[in-house]
């Protein structure tokens, strides 16, 4: 290059980097090299053409910084992204154009403003705080580049996802600010929402799917874990859908269960997760109960809940749901082996036609006529195949009969007479055990009252399990029975085990406090057996101990079953407990337990447990009939 023509360009700072505007300098250069042909010798002429020329050159430049500023502009007011940039002090010091046209953001507004009014005005209160901080720390920090998600308000109010880039550019000479570029996810986001919601649920009923019905379950066994709390899942299957299916079509069936989806929810709270795991199976995670028995209360309250009929398209149907219930941490400690159970459970409740049944180890053990008990025990109770024995129960010291216990059979058409053991324990499973445990109670005050009408100073005991002990509404129906009889309050004893109290230990005192302040008689039942402290023993507002007959029947042959009956009768007196022996079987035993001090016995020597009619002909028999004092 001519070295006046280089000077030339370094004296207008034109380097290789400028962009070329090809018709430019194709005009420059014609200009130079007719410079050359008018004054090929003459130098000065040269230089001053070359001066000219310069001007032209300047003028030039200026023209193409322009048209890259326009350009520049161009490029940002068609970008889909906005940019900001924050000063030093935090003040907006410039906005695209595209933030009109993107954000629906009023440039002019926004302009000289300081970012915290920007922040206040457009962005969602529950981001403006995390925004804040995230611009300080970039503006405090050179160098810093920070990605940011908030949500910006519409014009109509509605919220924006943004994705906001932000960079500390301070020190470049060129911008000098914080460079803010936000991006619109909005629909990003919403796929994204979509999916989601698409994987953790049912298409059909729009609630919860399996999947996300399992994550939740092992997230409320950890926290329940945690917090020594209690979480139960219930599975729910209907009844006979698959007749609702065949008749009237899947079109009706599916309606159905979108009812029956909806009349879940409803029945239950914000916190439980209400779940279809397909077909016409349904479950539903109460992540907070008190106890098992809580949340079988809850299983009452949804299969009453589908009782109600169903409305589909003018057709009234009636739908039952079988309903299994499993607990953390009772029954499992993880989602599924809870799922499993409740499983076990629910195919309990249909084998046995009822609403529900509560997970119990004994029902895997269960043969099907076990099962099949279960389900006729609610026709039996309706039948009157129950019946009520009663085993006497008498003073050591005066050999006197003083009482019976109320013991509940099942006069079976098929199997005979049933003991309690084949059938109570699965009644305790489901809600049968309340209706069970009425009826033996109020038999046992009804035969209490025509005793003493017939002269005979019996007290009747009846025995209560775990779900009755807990029940609050007992002490009120025990009262309404007491006044239906006439019987006085102290001619009740109640037993109840040691176990059934340690299952909720607030509420059973609760309980037992209340049956106390009636008058009502408590005893321990089976005691030895259970697991309660002594201490706790002495907070308990009962008049009784019976010691289990594992420990009586071998009183005589084994050291350490004397031991524990003597310490018993001891502990009892001590805490002035009438001491009471069950299943004494002969006369040897009964002298041991006299000399230990003990108050009263029960068991084959005296007498097995019989019917009504066959207990007063043998108190007919006995040596010393008692005269009744009312
Ligand atoms: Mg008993």
């Amino acid at each position: 290059m001519h070295p006046v023509l280089a000077r030339q360009l370094r004296r207008l700072s034109l380097d290789r980097d400028t962009p070329p505007d090809l018709t430019s300098w194709r005009r420059f250069l014609e200009r130079v090299g007719r410079c050359y042909a008018d004054a090929d010798d003459d130098r000065y002429t040269r230089e001053r053409l070359m001066e000219l020329s310069s001007h032209e050159m300047s003028t030039l430049h200026q023209q193409l910084r322009d048209h890259d500023e326009r350009r520049f502009q161009a490029l940002l007011a068609g970008s889909s992204d906005t940019t900001l940039v924050f000063g030093a002090a935090g003040q907006v010091e410039f906005v695209s154009s595209s933030a009109t046209r993107v954000l629906h953001l009023a440039t002019d507004e926004l302009q000289g403003r300081p970012m915290l009014a920007f922040v206040q005005r457009h962005v969602h209160p529950d981001d403006a705080g995390h925004l804040m901080a995230e611009l300080q720390y970039l503006l405090d920090t050179a160098g810093r580049e920070e990605v940011v998600e908030f949500r910006l308000r519409r014009p109509d109010g509605s919220w924006r996802d943004v994705e906001g880039l932000g960079r500390n550019l301070l020190s470049d000479q060129a911008v000098r600010g914080v460079l803010l570029t936000l991006r619109d996810m909005s629909e990003r986001k919403q796929l994204e929402r979509e999916l989601t919601r698409q994987a953790f649920s049912d298409q059909l009923t729009g609630l919860p799917n399996r999947a996300l019905l399992h994550d939740r379950t092992e997230q409320a066994i950890r926290l329940a874990g945690r917090h020594g709390l209690v979480a139960a899942l219930l599975l729910l299957d209907l009844d006979r859908f698959k007749e609702v299916n065949d008749t009237l079509g899947h079109h009706h069936g599916d309606l159905l269960l979108q009812q029956v989806a909806e009349r879940l929810q409803g029945s239950m709270r914000d916190s439980d997760t209400v779940a279809r795991l397909g077909g016409d199976e349904f479950a539903v995670l109460l992540p907070k109960v008190a106890s098992v028995q809580d949340a079988a209360g809850v299983a009452d309250k949804l299969s009453a809940a589908i009782e109600a009929p169903f409305t589909v398209d003018g057709l009234t149907l009636d739908v039952e749901a079988s309903i299994g219930v499993a607990a953390y941490p009772d029954h499992g400690a993880s989602a599924n082996e809870l799922l499993q159970r409740a499983d076990v459970a629910m195919y309990a409740a249909k084998a046995a036609h009822l609403s529900y049944v509560v997970y119990d180890p004994a029902l895997d053990r269960h043969s099907p006529r076990r099962l099949g008990l279960l389900g006729q025990l609610r026709r039996a109770l309706a039948a009157g195949e129950l019946v009520v024995h009663y085993q006497p129960k008498a003073e050591v010291r005066s050999g006197r009969i003083i009482g019976v216990e109320a013991l509940v059979r099942w006069q079976h058409p098929e199997y005979g007479l049933l003991g309690p053991g084949e059938f109570v324990p699965l009644a305790e499973t489901t809600g049968l055990i309340r209706p069970l445990t009425s009826y033996v109670l109020e038999a046992a005050l009804c035969q209490c009252r025509g005793w003493l009408d017939a002269g005979r100073d019996l007290s009747v005991a009846v025995n209560l399990s775990t779900r009755c002990l807990l029940d609050l509404a007992l002490p009120d129906q025990i009262i309404g029975l007491l006044e239906d009889t006439a019987v006085a309050p102290e001619r009740l004893v109640l037993e109840i085990t040691e176990s059934s109290i340690m299952t909720d230990p607030a509420r059973a005192l609760e309980i037992l406090n209340r049956l106390h302040a009636l008058g009502v008689q408590l005893a321990i039942d089976d005691f030895g057996t259970g697991y309660s402290s002594m201490a706790y023993l002495k907070s308990l507002p009962v008049q009784e101990l019976k010691v289990d007959r594992s420990f009586v029947q071998h009183l005589r042959d084994n050291q350490s079953d004397a031991v524990i009956v003597r310490s018993t009768v001891d502990l009892g007196h001590n805490l002035g407990l009438r001491v009471v022996a069950e299943g004494v079987e002969d006369e040897a035993t009964l002298g041991e337990l006299a000399s230990l001090g003990c108050d009263s016995v029960q068991g084959y020597y005296l007498a097995k447990p019989m019917p009504e009619a066959e207990l007063v002909a043998w108190l007919a028999a006995q040596p010393q009939p008692v005269a009744a004092h009312d």
